[in-house]
């Protein structure tokens, strides 16, 4: 399993890295299998493809859609990632990644607008031009170095502390498509749906694990591995819910590039006894 990296992210979303480099730079890290998982497009795809041809690297299709969990008891919403893999007839997914690209497009506008009266400017211009124009590409990354540059913040980390993120004035919610729906697309496609970063939702441990039950009922496939910087404890829980549910595992480092130092490409947590990866079912 050294050499796999499912999830990491180029410059057609929030990475650094223009597919091309990225390709590149993961043959440096000694990696034979990787998938481009941008935020809802799978624009990059092509690029990848065509640079990792004659190189010894499988590029594995996929995207990281974001999806909503809704808990039946609250009614509350959460903002899950789920990142497809491997599609074999991509048309279903595509279709749905056209709506949330629109979502997306149109949020980024909301969030700039919200941003204006508490910041003192409209920087939606500055945003839009770190994607060359392309609108439904702009993630709240784009916007936390924008409010960067301008000097309204001294760290991306701080835009989204103070106003991007969740119960932030300037925060906006992705009204994606949900759970059970994203994962019927993947599957429509021939793809496996991974939910991503489970412990990454700022969910309490009860609620990390209802949501990996959920994702299980509704027939998702595995669940990425938390990295090994996180207590062992969670991985202990994650691996406990993996296995009571009979679901895979996925491996991915969530690479983004030099904005975000601490992930390295192809640094990914080893599997457990008796896990299987996701990748073994790969055709
Ligand atoms: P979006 O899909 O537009 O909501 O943007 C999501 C991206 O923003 C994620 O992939 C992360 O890279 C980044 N992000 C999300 N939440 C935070 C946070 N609290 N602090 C820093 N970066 C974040
Ligand atoms: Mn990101
Ligand atoms: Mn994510
Ligand atoms: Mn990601």
């Amino acid at each position: 399993m050294q050499g796999v990296d499912l999830h990491t992210h180029s410059n057609i979303s929030d990475g650094t890295l223009s597919p091309e480099q990225l390709v590149h730079a993961a043959i440096e890290k000694g990696i034979h299998t990787l998938a481009l998982t941008d935020h809802d497009t799978m624009d990059g795809l092509k690029q990848a493809e065509a640079i990792a041809q004659d190189l010894p690297l499988r590029i594995i299709s996929g995207v990281e859609i974001s999806s909503q969990w809704s808990r039946p008891a609250t009614q509350k919403s959460y903002g899950v990632h789920i990142v497809a893999l491997n599609m074999q007839h991509p048309e279903p997914l595509l279709l749905l990644l056209e709506q949330q690209k629109q979502i997306r497009s149109i949020r980024a506008k909301q969030i700039c607008d919200l941003l204006t009266p508490l910041i003192g400017q409209d920087i939606y211009a500055d945003v839009i031009a770190k994607v060359d124009g392309i609108a439904d590409r702009i993630t709240r990354t784009h916007i936390a170095k924008t409010l960067v540059e301008k000097g309204i913040v001294s760290r991306p980390q701080q835009a989204f502390d103070k106003y991007i993120k969740e119960g932030k004035k300037a925060y906006v919610k992705f009204d994606g498509l949900g759970l059970a729906e994203t994962i019927q697309v993947i599957h429509a496609s021939a793809g496996y749906a991974v939910l991503a970063h489970p412990t990454k939702y700022d969910l309490s441990a009860t609620n990390i694990r209802y949501l990996i039950e959920i994702f299980a009922q509704f027939g998702g496939d595995a669940v990425e591995l938390p990295p090994a910087i996180e207590p062992a404890s969670t991985r202990q829980m994650v691996d406990r819910m993996v296995a009571e549910h009979g679901l895979k595992v996925s491996v991915g480092s969530d690479f983004h590039g030099d904005h975000m130092p601490w992930i390295r490409l192809g640094n990914i947590p080893r599997l457990k006894e008796g896990q299987v990866g996701i990748w073994e079912s790969f055709v």
